[in-house]
């Protein structure tokens, strides 16, 4: 019966947006603005996950053959379950996301604000390795201004899931735009895949580069300024 259910799932899945199941995972397309979570996702306390993650990826290193009584391995499921929950994967649970306030434009700046060179550590999530890159976001304001070290914490939220690089500069985007109540928001991401450079073609220093821009950044104007404010 599970298995049935399995299968009818892959099959689904294997239609998404016309790509087969293969490509999907190779492209590195993705099929939906927001992460897909079951609807039960946070049933399960912070330290039961970490109790299961426990039990399965020990469940992992032994099928790989690893001796777990060695006293290099021995705490490695522990630790692995602990980091997932508390750091690399804690951006998949609202409770984690940052509070944020915003102030008046006092000075009455109206140009955009750019904050650039944001690194993060995110992952991919068909192949669970890093993604690593730098993210700038910028925004006009229009009315309310956010605190800088905020702007950083909201992509490193975001980047704290089993990440696609186009999905997290939307979900990015949306947030500063939901945020701000501004549709003039921008995003670049320039980011190193793992899964590309470490296996599969092997190629090492290539980059993608994904981008959003909203609305008074939607002109070629807005775009070089803020391209030259980066490349500074
Ligand atoms: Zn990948």
């Amino acid at each position: 019966m599970k298995n049935d259910t399995l299968a009818i799932k892959k099959q689904d899945r294997s239609q998404l947006n016309g790509f087969s199941f293969n490509e999907i995972g190779d492209d590195h397309l993705f099929t939906s603005l927001d992460t897909p979570m079951k609807e039960n996702a946070f049933d399960m306390s912070d330290s039961e996950k970490k109790e299961r993650i426990e039990i399965l990826f020990a469940e992992i290193m032994d099928v790989l053959g690893l001796d777990l009584t060695d006293d290099s391995l021995r705490g490695t499921p522990k630790r692995v379950a602990k980091m997932y929950i508390e750091e690399i994967f804690s951006g998949l649970d609202p409770k984690n996301k940052p509070k944020v306030a915003l102030f008046d434009n006092k000075y009455q700046y109206n140009q955009m604000l750019v904050e650039k060179n944001i690194t993060f550590y995110s992952n991919c999530e068909h192949h669970f390795v890093p993604i690593i890159g730098k993210a700038h976001v910028a925004y006009i304001s229009s009315g309310k201004v956010i605190g800088l070290s905020k702007l950083n914490r909201i992509v490193q939220y975001y980047a704290k899931r089993p990440q696609v690089q186009e999905r997290l500069t939307n979900q990015i985007a949306e947030e500063l735009k939901a945020i701000l109540d501004t549709e003039d928001v921008a995003v670049i991401i320039d980011a190193k895949h793992l899964c590309v450079s470490s296996r599969g073609v092997k190629d090492d220093t290539s980059s993608t580069v994904t981008s959003y821009y909203g609305g008074k950044f939607n002109s070629t104007s807005k775009i070089s300024e803020l391209q030259n404010y980066i490349n500074q």
